[in-house]
Parts: structure tokens; sequence; C-alpha cells
């Protein structure tokens, strides 16, 4: 019989770093499942988005104008994704925490401010 969980993706032994809200290893909690939330930081061209801003003001600020805007503008927004790494939240925390307050220690951990 063939395993079903040996199909499945395996995280690499770095990626198992503490959590991110409690700062503890994620098997001290006794319990062998924790989350992996992923961020991913995207830019955009700011140029381009002040030409769709400035198209739609131009025909009277009706934001009902903006897949006009998305038609004329010259430019492409240029959309940036950088892969940021995921981090850990132990289950302990997932059932106590916010998803708020997850995600804004996830940010501090992935901008490297102190928590
Ligand atoms: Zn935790």
């Amino acid at each position: 019989m063939e395993d079903p969980l040996a199909a499945l993706p395996k995280l690499k032994g770095e990626e198992l770093t503490p959590c991110v809200c409690c700062q503890k290893q994620l098997l001290s909690t006794g319990f062998p499942l924790f989350y992996r939330a992923p961020l991913q930081r995207v830019g955009i061209d700011a140029n381009a988005i002040r030409e769709r801003v400035g198209l739609i003001s131009m025909w009277g600020g009706d934001p009902r104008t903006a897949p006009l805007a998305e038609i004329f503008a010259a430019r492409d927004p240029g959309i940036v994704m950088d892969q940021s790494p995921a981090v850990n939240v132990c289950i302990d925390c997932a059932q106590v925490h916010t998803f708020e307050t997850i995600y804004f220690r996830a940010l501090e951990a992935c901008e490297g401010r102190a928590a």
C-alpha cells in the first residue's frame, strides 16, 4: 500500500523555525501540527497608478471609469512580487490569537523588526 503522505511537499529542516508569535519550538506544544503563513511583498509602478488616477480624475472622478483608465493608460503597472520567507505559527497560538495579531507578527518577522 502506498503512503498517502509520500506525495505531499516536504519542508526543509531550516524551515522549521520557531513560532512567530510565542517563539517556542514548533513541537513544544506536544501536537505535531502547525501552520505556515507565506507572505508576499508586492511592488507596483507608482507612476502607472498615478496615470490611472489622473485619467479617472479627468473623466470626472467617477470610479466606474476605472476599467476605461486601464484600457487607455500607457504604462503597465508592472507588479513585482518579492517572495518573503514563510513564518510558522504553532497550534496553540493559532487557537488563541486573532488573524490580525498573527499577521502583524508575521510582518514584523519578515521585515526584521523586533516583536
Ligand atoms: Zn506559538
